[in-house]
């Protein structure tokens, strides 16, 4: 184990709570991405982490058998990738990387050595001297990265590292900063609201919730196994089939649906992708919509259920809108 959490939590001035007690243990060269909505207190744990704000007490941060709780930001030697970046605009790739080695007054050659290092780590060797402002979003992105590094912190942070880009690009560096973060080996700690975002880099997600971890686990075991409501909302939309629950089955206007053996709970929710227009189904719904996707068709449908649902449909062609179909949906989804 490297990085342990244990009872962090944080009471603002004024009272706000943004953070519950919370435990958490990162294993070495791990990536753990903070998932969840707006106010949910993934910055707070990440800049308590940092060292940029205090947590209440009774709080313990141990790096390698290293208590680290009061320690400055400056000697718990974390590394933070901010969502703007933060790079001077006006200096070059080699000055902004080589920065912060400079202001700990390293000797120059061990600044070039290592400034050197991180170029290559992230092939940014082509465009060392480009000023910042001549660069795209993606090379910007590698180099605060390769800033972040430069110094060899012990964890790396990152804050929403991807939002201030566009969707295209969202996309592709998304795949790339997963591709680098393995590649430098290092331990790390992102802060998300994307759940595409945090499947794709991340080695286990943390899904928060007012301020508290609602679950943390692979990306498959939360999509699989969502530990709440919440989590099944948050990772992959499950939608919830309002219904009365009796004797193992789940009474919905459209028809009654089996539910899996040992099944408790008073919660049914479903995914999108679990939903299949089959004739022989028990559930009646009709078809308010039909989207073109590209690789599938997404149905609305009404009737099944009190709320609209969505189906996602694969094949050739999608039933008609307006048309009565039957539904299936399996019972282990
Ligand atoms: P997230 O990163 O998930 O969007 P934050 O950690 O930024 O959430 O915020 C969690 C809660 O704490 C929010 O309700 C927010 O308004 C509150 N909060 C954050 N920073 C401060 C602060 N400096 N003073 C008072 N309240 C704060």
């Amino acid at each position: 184990m490297t990085l342990m959490l244990a009872n962090i939590a944080k009471t603002f001035p004024g009272g706000v709570r943004a953070l519950h007690s919370t435990d958490l243990e990162i294993a070495r060269g791990e990536i753990v991405a903070l998932l969840g909505p707006s106010g949910c207190g993934k910055s707070t744990l990440l800049r308590i982490v940092a060292g940029l704000e205090t947590p209440d007490p009774g709080a313990r941060i141990v790096f390698d058998g290293e208590d680290l709780t009061r320690q400055s930001a400056e000697t718990r030697k974390m590394g933070m990738v901010f969502q703007s970046y933060a790079l001077f605009p006006n200096m070059s790739v080699r000055g902004n990387i080589g920065y912060g080695l400079k202001m700990q007054k390293l000797p120059k050659p061990e600044i070039a050595r290592r400034v050197d290092e991180v170029i290559a780590l992230c092939r940014l060797e082509a465009y060392a001297d480009r000023a910042i402002t001549a660069l795209s979003g993606g090379q910007r992105q590698r180099v605060a990265l390769a800033r972040a590094m430069a110094p060899r912190p012990r964890v790396l942070l990152l804050d929403e590292p991807l939002s201030a880009l566009d969707a295209a690009l969202r996309g592709q560096l998304r795949t790339e900063l997963a591709l680098l973060l393995r590649d430098f080996g290092i331990t790390a700690i992102f802060v998300t609201h994307d759940q595409d975002e945090a499947m794709a880099i991340a080695d286990r997600v943390a899904v928060m919730s007012e301020g508290r971890v609602a679950q943390i686990g692979t990306p498959e075991a939360l999509y699989r196994k969502p530990a709440t409501g919440f989590v099944a909302r948050f990772v992959g939309n499950a939608m919830p089939l309002p219904g009365r629950i009796e004797g193992g089955r789940l009474h919905l206007r459209g028809g009654t649906l089996i539910l899996p053996k040992g099944a408790g709970g008073q919660e049914v929710l479903v995914r999108a992708e679990d939903i299949r227009v089959d004739p022989d189904g028990p559930l009646a719904a009709r078809i308010d919509a039909v989207t073109f996707l590209g690789t599938h068709y997404r149905l609305t449908l009404s009737g099944a259920a009190e709320e609209p649902l969505h189906a996602l449909h694969s094949g050739l062609s999608a039933p008609e809108t307006g048309s009565e179909v039957r539904l299936s949906i399996a019972p282990e989804a």
